[in-house]
């Protein structure tokens, strides 16, 4: 079972008794952006680019030619909880594909992550660099149906741009900046680009979230941290100034839980960032650039 998040612990201020509305971090994909057939159909190119040693553009035709999109879905779908960075999706499809299908079912977040953990480090560091560069590829050149994988959550969707609006909200992701750009985009949202924030390999969300509470003076209050992977939540709990909460939509539909950590319903979140829409916190002092 996981922490309810009733309304007094969901609510700023937040554990350090501040009395101004935190600055808010918003996870991209699973928080944002339900980007599941988007990382199936660029892992599903890379692996076939990699395991096939064709170049993407024949890798693409060769996926669109095939129907394991429709076979690898189900399974790709099931352990996405469990993917976190680009590299991982590889992996998944690296271990679905060495899989024999009738045991493909029996594959499990478990067996994913031990499969994870034995690949060599520059087998990972092979998959991270053909993912996204399949993602790049597709991106620049079949944006459409790139794009096409990559849909606002409804209760997300009508609030963007009033929270792209208020300098006290950033997005911070494992994701390329420059992609969250590009989705926003077409997604007609103006999210500007110094408020979206990249985590690389081996940067943990909150040593990001610490750098910005120790270098920019707006950003030395409180934080909350909104995010679908727990990982990112428990490295952070250790921080008094940063509050986690793990969004309840998106890929980890409940398998991933966690007692010390609050959870938020997507019903929960529409009321929780009505005061973030308003604009910026007025008790708090913004330094206007330059
Ligand atoms: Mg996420």
């Amino acid at each position: 079972m996981y922490k309810k998040a009733d309304s007094h612990s969901i609510n700023p201020p937040n554990k350090i008794g501040a009395t101004s509305l935190a600055n808010l971090a918003l996870d991209f994909d699973g928080v944002i952006c339900n980007s599941v057939e988007e990382c199936l159909r660029t892992s599903l190119m890379s692996w076939i680019s990699l395991s096939k040693d064709l170049d993407f553009a024949h890798a693409f035709q060769v996926l669109g030619d095939s129907d394991a999109s429709a076979r690898l879905r189900p399974h790709f779908y099931r352990l996405r909880p469990w993917c976190s960075t680009g590299s991982d999706f590889v992996v998944l499809q690296a271990l679905v594909s060495q899989t024999p299908d009738p045991e493909r079912q029996e594959l499990s977040g478990r067996k994913f992550a031990k499969y994870r953990d034995a690949c060599p480090p520059d087998r990972i560091k092979a998959y991270r660099e053909v993912f996204y560069r399949g993602r790049e590829f597709l991106c620049s050149s079949h944006g459409a149906w790139w794009m096409e994988g990559n849909n606002p959550y409804p209760w997300v969707e009508g609030n963007l741009q009033s929270l792209a609006s208020n300098p006290q909200v950033i997005i911070l992701s494992t994701k390329k900046a420059g992609f969250i750009s590009a989705i926003l985009r077409a997604w007609g949202v103006e999210w500007p680009s110094g408020r979206i924030y990249e985590a690389g390999p081996g940067v943990a969300k909150s040593h990001v979230l610490q750098e910005l509470y120790r270098v920019s003076r707006n950003y030395r209050g409180n934080w909350i941290l909104i995010d679908d992977f727990l990982p990112h939540l428990q490295e952070a709990q250790h921080l008094p100034f940063i509050r986690g909460i793990h969004a309840q939509w998106g890929y980890t539909l409940g398998v991933q839980t966690e007692p010390t950590i609050p959870a938020i319903s997507h019903q929960e979140f529409i009321k929780f960032i009505d005061p973030y829409l308003a604009g910026p916190d007025l008790t708090r002092r913004h330094t206007p650039p330059g």
